[in-house]
């Protein structure tokens, strides 16, 4: 196996463009797969129960909690919980791939506690807060409420990038999707 193991973390804001970054990147790299996270939130119309999410009940996210299935959880947002399964980053290390994750700043700072220098933690931070109003607004899934939800925890995140060990600042596409595909590349092809 050429790196047992190994993480690829992105964070960063609803609206910076990760989750793109995130589906470019499991496209051009066949060493990578998702980590498909449980979640209690309703599936959006384009979304596939098992490839974007695990689509669960309040009920069943909690009898998982309390059987020690994640190995972190949060509630992203009031009432909506979000959870990365042990058993999924297993399962994905069995058939060699290196794990790649989509979650919120909290989240990957735990995962970045758990596994350390195994995982290249990315944070996703869009040009401006303007801009992440804007595509926001035109991905047209969100409620008055969950907008402005989104809108106060983006803004709250936005301070946490230094956190990080890599920021993309996702102002044109095309050059993130590189950056993504370089920084991925230095930590796998190289590092390891
Ligand atoms: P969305 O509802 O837009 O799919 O996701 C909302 C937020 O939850 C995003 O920031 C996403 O990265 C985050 N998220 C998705 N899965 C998980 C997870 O398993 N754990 C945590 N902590 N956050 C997650």
């Amino acid at each position: 196996m050429k790196n047992p193991g190994t993480l690829l973390l992105f964070c960063g804001p609803s609206g910076s463009g990760k989750t793109t970054i995130v589906r470019h990147l499991l496209t051009v790299r066949n060493d990578l797969a998702f980590s498909v996270s449980a979640t209690t939130r309703p599936k959006r119309e384009n979304e596939i129960h098992g490839k974007d999410y695990y689509f669960i009940s309040v009920d069943e996210f909690k009898k998982k909690i309390d059987a020690g299935e994640f190995i972190e959880w949060e509630q992203v947002y009031q009432g909506l919980y979000y959870g990365t399964l042990q058993e999924e980053i297993e399962r994905l290390w069995k058939e060699n791939k290196t794990v790649v994750f989509d979650v919120d700043v909290q989240g990957g700072q735990r995962i970045k506690n758990i596994f350390g220098d195994r995982v290249l933690a990315v944070f996703v931070m869009p040009p401006d807060i303007h801009e992440l109003h804007r595509r926001l607004r035109a991905r047209n899934s969100e409620t008055p409420e969950s907008f402005g939800a989104r809108i106060a925890k983006s803004e709250k995140e936005l301070g946490y990038a230094d956190r990080f060990d890599k920021v993309i600042v996702n102002d044109i596409l095309e050059k993130s999707l590189e950056e993504a595909e370089r920084l991925a590349a230095e930590f796998l092809d190289t590092k390891h």
